[in-house]
């Protein structure tokens, strides 16, 4: 027995080693976001989006990592980043200097990515270091997270599949919610940037898609969301192209029966993009 003590010791002291150092270590399960970003602006203003990301930032568990869905990366195969430190991309054209000169600098996430590849069977994800945190990604996670002390990484959008290509691998993405990693999916459920309006007019043909999207998202109805090409003449309209109405349908996969539904920011900016937001949890 006196033997055993210190070999006991040892292998403790190396068990819980390995659990510090390994991303594989079960977590409390991540909440879900989808954020509507809106207007790049919105980082460098004064405006209720911006507050609300400053404020749900304090409120949510630290996540070990953050996985990014934007609609500003769309690809042609599924691809993950995996560069140890993401450069901020500054992907729009006739913003002010002091947007451009915005950074957020923080870690990536090779582990998780690496993870990611691993666990996700239905489609062959494409390690990637060439990307970075593009607009729709930082824009709205340096407000949540401004000491950029979470280390990031993000999923591209491949823009050549169906719908369901996106649902089914969200769903393979699920199992990082109880490893420690805060999945954000970042697009706007209205997205017309050729009927702006730098008054704020609401359109109401804007406003029945956001209620709509609204009522389907609270009924479960993803069958409805993810045929979203039978809505009709109505989702042209708010979506001329799906890039940021795809977004949604990562988030929307990754909902479990026992999690909550919160909106937030459920107003317009520029009268056609819908800031809708919401939180799984
Ligand atoms: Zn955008």
């Amino acid at each position: 027995m006196a033997a055993a003590l210190p070999l006991t010791l040892a292998t403790m002291k190396l068990r819980d080693l390995a659990n510090f150092a390994d991303p594989l270590q079960t977590t409390k399960k991540m909440p879900v976001l989808f954020i509507g970003h809106g207007n790049p602006m919105n980082v460098i203003t004064d405006n209720p989006f911006k507050t609300s990301w400053e404020q749900l930032g304090k409120q949510l568990p630290t996540p070990k990592a953050i996985l990014c869905v934007s609609a500003h990366w769309l690809t042609d195969g599924t691809k993950v980043t995996m560069m140890p430190r993401p450069r901020t991309i500054h992907d729009f054209g006739g913003f002010p200097k002091a947007l451009f000169e915005q950074q957020y600098p923080v870690a990536g996430a090779p582990d998780f990515a690496k993870m990611t590849i691993t666990n996700v069977k239905k489609t062959a994800i494409e390690a990637d270091f060439n990307w970075g945190l593009d607009h729709g990604a930082w824009c709205v996670l340096k407000p949540m997270f401004p000491k950029g002390d979470i280390p990031i990484f993000q999923l591209s959008i491949d823009f050549s599949q169906p719908p369901q290509y996106h649902y089914e691998l969200a769903k393979e993405l699920a199992f990082l919610r109880s490893k420690g990693v805060l999945i954000v999916s970042s697009g706007n459920v209205v997205h017309n940037l050729m009927e702006i309006s730098w008054e704020g007019r609401k359109m109401d043909w804007a406003i029945e898609f956001d209620l709509m999207i609204k009522q389907h998202i609270e009924n479960r109805n993803h069958d409805v969301l993810v045929n979203y090409t039978k809505l009709g003449k109505i989702m042209k309209q708010a979506h001329p192209s799906v890039d940021h109405y795809l977004p949604l349908l990562y988030a929307l996969a990754l909902r479990e029966q026992s999690d909550e539904l919160r909106f937030f920011n459920e107003s317009f900016d520029l009268g056609s993009i819908s800031m809708r937001s919401f939180i799984f949890a």
